[in-house]
C-alpha cells in the first residue's frame, strides 16, 4: 500500500479535474450520463461554515496514515468477482461504475416531508446547513447495528424515535444483512443521522452484527460490504483514506459540530485496527478494477 504519493495534489483541484477528465471520456464513449460523474464534481466545496473547519486543513504526517497491516486479514478470500476494466484511448484505466453496482434490495424507511424538514433542522443546528441534502458525499463510515437481524435494525431506523434528545431519528443508508443481502433504506441524495460530525458529507452502512469481527468472520456480509464500499467510492469519487469506522469519526479531516457537547460524541463499532483491514481489501479491489485508490488516510486531532 505505498504508492500513493502521485495523488498528492491539492484535494479540491485535482478531484474536479479528475472527475471532468473521467466526464469526458465516458461521454465521448457514449457510456453513461454525466451526473453520476459530475453530480459534484465542479461545485465548490462541502465544507460549511463553521469555527470547526479551518483548523482541519493541517496535514497529517506520513506516519500517521501508516499501511494497513496484512497480518491481521481474515482467511476468507477477497471478493473475487472483478468487473472488467475499461481502458480509454489515453491508455489510463476507467472504473465501470455501473458493472461495479453490488446487487441492492430497495426497502426504503419512511422518510415523509416531516423527517425531511427535522433532518434539515438538524444540519442547521449541527453543521450550518438548512437542507437534508446529501450533495457532496466525502466519507463512507462502516457501522455495526449492534442487534442480530435486519428487521430489528430496519425498525429502529423507520421509528423516528428521537436520539439524543433530538429529531430526526437515526438512520443508516444501506443495511447488509448476515447472508450478505444489501438493503438501501435512504437515497444516496439524502443526508442520513449515523454518525455525529459526519452526516452532512456522508454515506452510512450498517452490518447487522455485534462486533467488528462477528462482520470480519462472515464472509458473504464482509464480501457485500466491501463489494457495496467500492461501488460508492467509484460513484461518488471516494478516497479509500475516506473510507471509515464510526470509531475513526473524531479524527476524519471532514468531522464538524457546531454543538460543543457532541464534539467528542462517537462510538465503538469499527475501530482503526479492524478497519485498517477493511481498507486493505478495498484498496487491492480497487486497483483491480481501475477505481482510484486516493490519498492515504489523513487523520485530524480530535476537536475535543
Ligand atoms: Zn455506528
Amino acid at each position: 500500500m505505498g504508492s500513493h504519493g502521485s495523488h498528492r495534489a491539492p484535494r479540491r483541484a485535482g478531484r474536479t479535474a479528475l472527475a471532468l477528465a473521467a466526464a469526458a471520456v465516458l461521454v465521448a464513449a457514449g457510456f453513461v450520463g454525466t451526473k453520476a460523474v459530475l453530480d459534484r464534481g465542479s461545485s465548490p466545496t462541502a465544507t460549511p461554515p463553521g469555527p470547526a473547519s479551518p483548523s482541519r486543513s493541517s496535514p497529517a504526517s506520513p506516519a500517521e496514515t501508516g499501511t494497513p497491516p496484512s497480518t491481521g486479514a481474515p482467511s476468507t478470500p477477497p471478493a473475487t468477482t472483478s468487473p472488467p476494466v475499461a481502458t480509454s484511448p489515453g491508455g489510463t484505466p476507467r472504473p465501470d461504475v455501473d458493472g461495479l453496482r453490488p446487487p441492492i434490495v430497495q426497502e426504503p424507511i419512511p422518510f415523509p416531508p416531516e423527517r425531511v424538514r427535522e433532518m434539515a433542522a438538524y444540519s442547521e443546528r449541527h453543521y450550518g446547513i438548512s437542507s437534508a441534502d446529501l450533495t457532496h458525499p466525502e466519507v463512507i463510515v462502516e457501522h455495526f447495528t449492534g442487534g442480530t437481524s435486519f428487521t430489528s435494525a430496519w425498525n429502529t431506523f423507520a421509528s423516528n424515535d428521537p436520539h439524543l434528545d433530538e429529531l430526526p431519528g437515526t438512520c443508516a443508508h444501506f443495511i447488509i444483512d448476515t447472508d450478505g443481502t444489501i438493503y438501501q433504506l435512504v437515497p444516496l441524495s439524502r443526508m442520513c443521522r449515523h454518525t455525529v460530525g459526519l452526516n452532512y458529507t456522508a454515506f452510512g452502512i450498517e452490518d447487522v452484527g455485534q462486533s467488528d469481527q462477528e462482520v470480519l468472520d462472515d464472509p458473504a456480509q464482509l464480501r457485500s460490504m466491501l463489494r457495496l464500499t467500492l461501488w460508492l467510492m467509484a460513484r461518488s469519487h471516494i478516497s479509500v483514506g475516506n473510507v471509515i469506522g464510526h470509531n475513526e469519526s473524531l479524527t476524519s479531516p471532514f468531522h464538524l459540530e457546531r454543538f460543543a457537547p457532541w464534539r467528542c460524541q462517537t462510538h465503538q463499532d469499527w475501530n482503526r485496527e479492524d478497519m485498517d483491514v477493511v481498507r486493505a481489501r478495498l484498496a487491492d479491489m480497487a486497483r483491480e478494477a481501475g477505481v482510484p485508490v486516493g490519498p492515504p488516510a489523513r487523520r485530524v486531532t480530535p476537536d475535543c
